[in-house]
């Protein structure tokens, strides 16, 4: 599945700063020390109206994940399925995204994984998650 040409849109230009330097860059509180996935804006916990940037480590572990099978092409080949996953990072933050280089048989709850990022020709770097190690 061809995830498209990210663009960033301004709020988000850190971590998109980030992925292009193979960095996990994320929300964190400074008042309160908690973390939050990049699209989160103020703190829901103390209410902090500012989060700054911050690097994560790049860690996480597998909780939730879906495949999905892509449309095949005119002449009935058929695209690899692609794996969509919720993952918790381990600084706390839940993040949607790609699973890259995993065996299928391999996925369960809990599995540990790290970032692994992508800088196609066009757009922006992104992120995806492959097995840890
Ligand atoms: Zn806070």
């Amino acid at each position: 599945m061809e995830i498209g040409v990210l663009r960033r849109d301004g709020r988000t230009d850190p971590f998109f700063d980030g992925t292009a330097r193979d960095r996990l860059v994320i929300r964190r509180c400074a008042a309160c020390d908690r973390w939050f996935a990049p699209d989160q804006a103020g703190c829901p916990e103390c209410g902090a109206g500012e989060l700054e940037w911050a690097e994560a480590a790049g860690t996480a572990t597998l909780v939730t994940w879906t495949v999905t099978h892509g449309r095949p092409a005119a002449d009935g080949t058929a695209p690899p399925p692609a794996f969509l996953a919720l993952v918790e990072l381990t600084e706390g933050p839940w993040l949607h995204a790609r699973l890259d280089g995993i065996d299928p048989a391999a996925l369960r709850e809990g599995l540990p994984l790290r970032a692994r990022f992508r800088h196609p020709g066009a757009g922006e770097s992104y992120v995806l998650f492959g097995p840890e190690g």
